[in-house]
Parts: C-alpha cells; structure tokens; sequence
C-alpha cells in the first residue's frame, strides 16, 4: 500500500492568526465546470480540490490551528430547487447535504496528501462522519487536525456564509477567511468597470453604506455584532492561503 506523503515542512512564519476558519463555496469545487443537479453549477472537479489541497497541506505545516466551511452550491441550492417546486425546506436539507458530499471530498484528498483530518457535520450522519460538538472541534484543532465542518448550521434557511461565522465564533477563530474567485473587494466589478478600484481594507459600516456583497446579510451582521474581522482573498493564488494567515496583507480585509 502505498504511503502517504508527510505534511509540508513547518514554515518560519510568524502567525498573526494562530486559529482561523475558512470558508470555501461549493462553486469553488466546480472549476470551471458546469452542469450540477439543482445548483449554481459544476458538481466536483478533483483537479481543482487537489490544488485547494496543496494550498491546505501548506498551511497544516504552519501549525495554524485550522477549520473549514464547506458550501455545496456546485450540487444543490436550496433556492434554486425550491423555485423548480421543490419544499423550500426539503429543498435546503438537500443543500446542507451537498456540502457533507463536499466535506468527504476534501477530507479524501487532503489524508492522502498526509493532513489529519476531522469532518464533523450539524446533522447526525455518523456512519460517515463525526457530529458537531463544540468542545470536541476545539479539541481536535489544539491535537493539529484540519476540522471540516458540514451540513451548513443544520438548519433551513441559512447559508453556509453563515455557518461559517458561527462555527468562527464557536471556536473563537481570530479571523474568518473567505475564499474566492477573485482578489477581493472592489467598488464595481472589475471585469466589466475599467475605472474598479481595489480596496485593502475597509470598515463593517463602509461595507454596508456602499452595499458591498462581502458575505450575505445574516452572516456580515454576525460578524460587524461580534468584531470578526473577514478577509475576502483569492484561493486560486498559489500560497495565498498561507500568506494572509501570517498577516501578509492579501485581499481585502473588513473590520
Ligand atoms: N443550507 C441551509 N442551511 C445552512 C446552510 C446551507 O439550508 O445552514 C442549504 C441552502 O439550501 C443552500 C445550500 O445548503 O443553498 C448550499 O449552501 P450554500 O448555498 O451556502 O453554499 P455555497 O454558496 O457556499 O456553495
């Protein structure tokens, strides 16, 4: 059997975030790839979540204690199945399970790649998967395992954005990283508003006067309520991950 790799060497960086969670859409596991069930497209391209895993595998080495949001818009969206006459609530289950399919995607690749790996779910599936226990996850993120946290926040008519920032909360992360397709925060869409100017940082209330969509509502709220600062970053740079965890300034962040 072949064995698997040791994790990245431990990196001589100061962490300015010693615990952090991040959160990664569901879309972010598509690519560029489309055609989900009822989603916003893409299903899982495991060429994709092998580089994500890289990115991950390099930030294990850094000793920074690290939990993971998983969406699973690329499978099924609650909205999107409802609008097809779906029950908004069957609808939304079927959502938080898309991102326990996701979960157990990424928790493949990255044990294969060496990282220790717990995925804990907000619904009880434990065949296949711890149940979230708040205490527990704190535990294994001091013993160095990568905690993935699925199933949304277990209830209907929420959002992985807004898991993310409770579970951030819960497990008193320093700071919630949000990964994208893009750099971060500009005052238009750069790809259609050549004059888009790129913004290192900005305030919950700056956000919120110039209606920039940095998570959704309930989400932004719980953090401007609670001081989690956010950095909105592109996870398809390589090292990017690794560089905002020690306090390089990457992205865009708000607080
Ligand atoms: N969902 C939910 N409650 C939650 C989290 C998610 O009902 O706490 C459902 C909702 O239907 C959502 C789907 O799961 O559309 C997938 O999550 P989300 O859209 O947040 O994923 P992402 O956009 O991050 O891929």
């Amino acid at each position: 059997m072949a064995t698997a790799p040791a994790p990245a060497p431990a990196v001589a960086r100061k962490l300015v975030y010693p615990r952090a969670l991040l959160k990664i859409s569901g879309e972010a596991f598509a690519g560029s790839r489309s055609g989900a069930l009822v989603g916003g497209g893409g299903g899982i391209d495991f060429g994709v979540i092998d580089r994500l895993t890289e990115e991950l595998r390099a930030v294990a080495g850094m000793g920074v204690q690290l939990g993971l949001v998983v969406g699973g818009g690329n499978i099924v969206r609650g909205t999107m199945a409802s609008q097809q006459g779906m029950d908004r609530v069957s609808a939304d289950y079927m959502g938080m399970l898309a991102t326990v399919i996701n979960a157990l995607a990424l928790q493949d690749i990255l044990e294969k790649k060496g990282v220790d790996t717990r995925v804990m779910t907000a619904i009880r599936m434990e065949e296949l998967a711890e149940p979230y226990i708040r205490r527990r996850a704190v535990r294994h993120l001091e013993k160095g395992r990568m905690v993935i946290f699925a199933g949304g926040t277990g209830n209907p008519y929420f959002s992985t954005d807004t898991a993310a920032v409770l579970r951030a909360l819960e497990i008193e992360a320093r700071v919630l990283l949000k990964a994208t397709n893009v750099d971060g925060i500009y005052t238009a869409d750069p790809k259609r508003d050549p004059n888009a100017k790129f913004l290192p940082s900005l305030s919950f209330q700056d956000a919120i006067v110039n209606g920039y969509a940095v998570m959704d509502a309930n989400a932004f709220g719980l953090c401007k309520e609670n001081g989690l600062p956010i950095i909105v970053f592109n996870i398809n740079q390589a090292g990017a991950t690794a560089r905002v965890l020690a306090g390089e300034r990457v992205g865009t962040i708000v607080q």
